[in-house]
């Protein structure tokens, strides 16, 4: 049988429709489950987090080639199904809001993770944002989120698609996008196309900075006034107009510049610049 076909007729066996509230877009087609375990590096050494497992058909892929599977799902219906589905030993299923959960608990007694999932993509960017900035111990993160989210969280600095998004992305890990996934992939299909992109968490992260704190919020405000340069831009954050054209004209930085001109380091170096004048 293949994936549409099942999908369907576990849906229907169980008297469910897909949840719009839940983000719940069902993947169908069984080589980009193959590609999506392939290119996560997964190995029988690994213990993987999958988030929002749905039906389990990703987390049947990730069974075969991970040491264990720890998938959280917030549908007790979908959980309903899981555990009717799965008898296998490597797996435990948690019935949570993966925003609510605390992730030490499980690094604590599971060690380093590996994040593989298709995430729900009302709240792509929290999840995200929730297992960099945590600085869990994790290994990896291998998601599917739409298309344009994920140009954007892997552009990095100094491109049209960077946001305030891409440089935090881009301070805690090396981010590429691997796989291409259009909408008619999944059940029901989406509005827009997806990706699958795999963030490998840096050891320690990309730049130094003075005050980690100040440095985003420095960014936020380049970032949050994209079209204004940056002389302008910046001040609107922690410091005044004075010390930003200080700085930039200490480290030769052309004020007319744009946030999306901008690189991390050079956001780095003017965040330690201003706090070394201030
Ligand atoms: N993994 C399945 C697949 O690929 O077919 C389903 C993916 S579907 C895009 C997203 C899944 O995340 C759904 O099963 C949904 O119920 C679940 N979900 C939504 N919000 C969640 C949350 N806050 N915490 C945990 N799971 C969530």
């Amino acid at each position: 049988m293949n994936l549409y076909d099942e999908t369907q007729m576990l849906l229907n066996q169980y008297g469910l429709k897909a949840k719009k509230k839940f983000g719940q877009n069902f993947l169908i087609n069984e080589e980009v489950i193959n590609s999506i375990i392939e290119k996560s590096e997964i190995t029988k050494n690994d213990v993987v987090l999958e988030i929002g497992p749905g039906l389990g058909t990703l987390t049947k892929a990730l069974l075969k080639s991970a040491k264990k599977v720890i998938a959280v799902e917030i549908d007790e219906d979908m959980v309903d199904i899981l555990n009717k589905r799965f008898d296998e030993p490597n797996l435990e299923i948690i019935n949570e809001d993966v925003l609510k959960l605390d992730l030490n608990e499980i690094t604590k007694k599971e060690g380093k993770l590996k994040v593989v999932a298709n995430l729900p993509y009302y709240i792509t960017t929290p999840i995200v944002m929730k297992l960099l900035e945590s600085e869990y111990d994790i290994a990896s993160i291998t998601v599917m989120v739409q298309k344009e989210v994920g140009e954007r969280l892997c552009s990095g600095g100094n491109s049209k698609d960077s946001g305030a998004i891409s440089i935090a992305v881009d301070y805690y890990s090396n981010s590429k996008i691997i796989i291409d996934v259009p909408k008619q992939n999944f059940l029901p299909s989406p509005e827009v196309d997806s990706v699958v992109i795999k963030l490998d968490i840096l050891d320690k992260p990309r730049v130094e900075l003075v005050n980690k704190k100040k440095f985003f919020n420095l960014v936020k405000a380049a970032f949050s006034q994209r079209r204004k340069t940056i002389n302008n831009s910046l001040s609107s954050g922690d410091y005044s107009k004075e010390d930003i054209n200080n700085a930039l004209e200490k480290l030769k930085i052309n004020p007319k510049l744009r946030a999306e001109d901008l690189t991390i380091n050079e956001f780095a170096n003017i965040s330690n610049t201003l706090e070394e004048i201030k």
